[in-house]
C-alpha cells in the first residue's frame, strides 16, 4: 500500500499533525522508534508513582483559546479531562538573596496586583510589560483568531525579531523585576539576551489566561491520540527507527525503518531536523540547507531528579504552585559555567496529585535545573546503555548537588523528597533525540532564523518543536500550521476556527 503521508515521530507534533490529515481523508502511518506513542508527553513509572517528564502544566485551554478550539475540532477535548488551576495557582519566584516571595499568577489581573504590590514604584514598568505582550499577541491568528494565517507565515509578522534583554532593560532597572519578567524563558529554554520578544509573548500569554492539567497527565493525551487515530484509521508502528527517506524522481517516496519499508507520497518530519542530513539521499536537498539543519543552535538542557513526596507531608500550596529559586538581574539565566550554581532552580507541583487525593498516598514530583551541555564534556561520546563507570559517579555527583542546592533554597521540602531517578543533557540527549538534549527543541533566539514547514523537496515536511513553537501548545500550532501548509492554510483555518 502507498500511503499518502508517513509521519516520523508520535510526540504531540506529530500525532496531531497526522490527526488533522487524517480528518482531511488522508491515509496516514506514524513510525515511532520508541516503545510507546507520545514521545514527551509520556508518563513514566518508579515504585508505582507516575512522573511526568513534559507535560506539566498547559495554557490556552480556556473557551475560545486557540488548544481547546483544536482539541475540540479534532475530538481530543471530549477524550480528556482538563483541569484548570486555581485562582491562587502560580509560579513562586523566590530570590536567593531576599525574603519575601513573589507570586506570578496564571492570571493577568492577579499576577499585574501582585507584582505592583511588590514593586509599587515600578507599576509603569508592568503595565508596559503586559501591555506589549497583549499587543504583540493580538498581531497572531493563533492568539486572535479573526486573523488569517498566511501572512504570518509568509513572514510579515515583524515583532519576533525584537531582543528581550534589551526590551526589558529598557522597562526597569530593578533586577528583582528583572527577573519575574524573564521567567517565561525557562519554559523555551533561551537566555533573555538572545531570546526574541515575539516568542517570549506567546509563551507568557499562555499562562497569563490560566494553567491547566490533564487527568492522567501527558500520557492521557498521547492514549487519547492514540484511541482517535486508530478511529481515524491511522497505524502507529512503534519500534521503529527510520534511518532513511527515499526519494523517486525528485520527490519523496517513502521511509525505511531497519527492517521495513513504507511506500508514501509525502513524508512528515516531527523529530529534530539534524538528523535529516544523513536520513535524505544525497543531493535531494541544497547543501546549504543540510548544513544550517545539522548547525542549529538548541534550547537549554536539564539536570532532572525525579523524587517522590508524602501527599500529607507536602504543604498545601505547592499543589498548585511551581517554585522557581533565582537570582535576580538577567545574567542568572546566562547559559555558562555558573548557570549549575547561579541558574534558576525549580521545583514542579507533582504529577498525579489530581488523581489521587488520598493523603497518605505518595506523589511524584519533579526538581529541574537548566544545563549548560559543557557540563558534559568528556561523556558526550557514552551512548545509551553504554554509560561508563565514570560518569555514573558523576552523575550521582551532580544529584547530590541538586539536594544541595534544594536544601539551600526549598527548606523544607528535602527532608519529605526521596529521590527515585535522575536525568542528565545525556538522558535528554539519548531520550529526546536533541542533539545537545535541549528540552525544548531548536533555539528561539532573534539571531536564528529555524526551520519552516515546507521545504523545497517534493513531499517533504516539517513539523513539531523545531518548526514553529514548543511546548504543548506551541508544538500544537506547529502541528496546525504544518497541517495548514499542507492543506492550504486558510481552508484549514477557517475549519478549525468554527469549533471556537
Ligand atoms: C522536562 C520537560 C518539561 C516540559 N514541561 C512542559 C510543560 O509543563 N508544559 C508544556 O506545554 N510543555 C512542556 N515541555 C515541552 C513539551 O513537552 C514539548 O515541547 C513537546 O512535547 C514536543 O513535542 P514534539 O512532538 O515536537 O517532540 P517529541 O515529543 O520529542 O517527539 C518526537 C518523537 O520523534 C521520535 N523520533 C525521533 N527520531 C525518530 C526516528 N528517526 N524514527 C522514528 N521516530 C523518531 C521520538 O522518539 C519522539 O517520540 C517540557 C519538555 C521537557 C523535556
Amino acid at each position: 500500500m502507498k500511503y499518502d503521508f508517513a509521519v516520523i515521530g508520535s510526540g504531540i507534533g506529530g500525532l496531531t499533525t497526522a490527526a488533522l490529515l487524517a480528518r482531511q481523508g488522508r491515509s496516514v502511518v506514524v513510525i515511532e522508534r520508541g516503545a510507546r506513542p507520545g514521545g514527551a508527553l509520556r508518563r513514566f513509572t518508579r515504585q508505582g508513582i507516575p512522573f511526568d517528564i513534559g507535560c506539566h502544566y498547559i495554557g490556552c485551554l480556556n473557551h475560545g483559546d486557540i488548544l481547546r478550539v483544536l482539541w475540540e475540532y479534532l475530538g481530543i477535548m471530549q477524550m480528556v479531562t482538563a483541569v484548570p488551576f486555581p485562582e491562587d495557582g502560580c509560579d513562586v519566584v523566590r530570590f536567593r538573596d531576599s525574603e519575601s516571595d513573589v507570586c506570578a499568577y496564571y492570571h493577568n489581573d492577579r499576577y499585574r496586583d501582585a507584582l505592583i504590590n511588590r514593586f509599587p514604584e515600578a507599576r509603569h514598568a508592568v503595565d508596559g510589560y503586559l501591555k506589549e505582550i497583549e499587543t504583540i499577541i493580538n498581531t497572531i491568528p493563533f492568539y486572535n483568531l479573526d486573523l488569517p494565517l498566511e501572512p504570518f507565515f509568509r513572514g510579515l509578522w515583524r515583532p519576533a525579531f525584537m531582543n528581550l534583554a534589551e526590551f526589558i532593560e529598557k522597562l526597569t532597572e530593578n533586577r528583582y523585576l528583572q527577573s519575574v519578567f524573564a521567567m517565561p524563558t525557562l519554559l523555551y529554554g533561551a537566555a533573555p539576551s538572545v531570546a526574541s520578544l515575539g516568542v517570549h509573548a506567546m509563551v507568557a500569554w499562555s499562562y497569563l489566561k490560566g494553567a491547566w492539567t490533564l487527568e492522567g497527565g501527558g500520557q492521557a493525551l498521547a492514549d487519547a491520540f492514540t484511541r482517535l487515530l486508530a478511529s481515524q484509521g491511522v497505524e502507529i508502528i512503534c519500534g521503529a527507527e527510520v534511518e532513511r527517506i527515499t526519494t523517486d524522481n525528485g520527490r519523496v517516496s517513502g521511509i525505511c525503518a531497519r527492517d521495513m519499508e513504507i511506500s508514501a507520497e509525502n513524508v512528515v518530519f516531527a523529530a529534530h531536523p539534524s538528523h535529516l542530513p544523513a536520513m535524505l539521499p544525497e543531493g535531494a536537498m541544497r547543501p546549504a540547507w543540510l548544513h544550517r539543519m545539522q548547525e542549529l543552535e538548541n534550547s537549554w538542557s536539564m539536570y532532572i531528579l525525579f523524587g517522590c513526596i508524602s501527599s500529607e507531608r507536602l504543604p498545601d500550596a505547592y499543589r498548585w504552585q511551581n517554585i522557581c529559586s533565582l537570582v535576580p538581574g538577567l545574567e542568572g539565566y546566562e547559559n555558562s559555567p555558573d548557570f549549575f550554581e547561579d541558574g534558576p532552580l525549580v521545583f514542579s507541583m507533582p504529577s498525579g496529585r489530581i488523581e489521587s487525593d488520598s493523603m497518605d498516598a505518595s506523589l511524584g514530583t519533579v526538581v529541574m535545573k537548566p544545563a549548560w551541555w559543557g557540563d558534559i564534556k568528556g561523556f558526550e561520546h557514552l551512548r545509551k546503555g553504554r554509560r561508563s563507570d565514570e560518569y555514573r559517579l558523576w552523575k550521582k555527583k551532580q544529584q547530590e548537588k541538586i539536594l544541595e542546592l534544594m536544601e539551600k533554597y526549598f527548606d523544607g521540602i528535602i527532608n519529605c523528597l526521596k529521590p527515585l531517578a535522575f536525568g542528565t543533557p545525556l538522558t535528554f540527549r539519548d531520550e529526546l533525540g536533541t542533539p545537545q538534549g535541549g528540552v525544548y527543541g531548536v533555539l528561539r533566539s532573534s539571531g536564528q532564523i529555524n526551520p519552516s514547514p515546507r521545504t523545497s523537496l517534493p513531499g517533504l515536511w516539517l513539523t513539531g518543536q523545531n518548526t514553529l513553537m514548543t511546548g504543548i501548545v506551541g508544538t500544537s500550532i506547529s502541528a496546525l500550521g504544518a497541517a495548514g501548509e499542507i492543506l492550504g492554510l486558510e481552508e484549514l483555518w477557517n475549519e478549525v476556527r468554527q469549533c471556537r
